[in-house]
């Protein structure tokens, strides 16, 4: 049960660190002139980043440090 409800703490410590970042972001595409960033796709949740922020392993991204661990733990499975 604590494991539980520490899970979904992490997930909206998590979700809230997103939100930030996409807020701060928005903000200064409005503020400071347009800069394309390509994106790519997080080869574990299959979530698009801006390539600037991605975690990188040969030619793959991801979101961040963990989901490069959970990719590579799960590909070991
Ligand atoms: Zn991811």
């Amino acid at each position: 049960m604590i494991l539980t409800r520490l899970l979904i703490l992490l997930c909206l410590i998590w979700l809230l660190f997103r939100i930030y970042r996409w807020m701060k972001q928005g903000y200064a595409n409005h503020t400071g002139k347009e800069k394309r960033v390509p994106t790519v796709r997080c080869s574990y949740c299959e979530t698009y980043i801006d390539r600037d922020d991605a975690y990188r392993s040969g030619d793959m991204f991801f979101c961040d440090e963990l989901h490069y661990k959970a990719y590579k733990q799960k590909s070991r499975q």
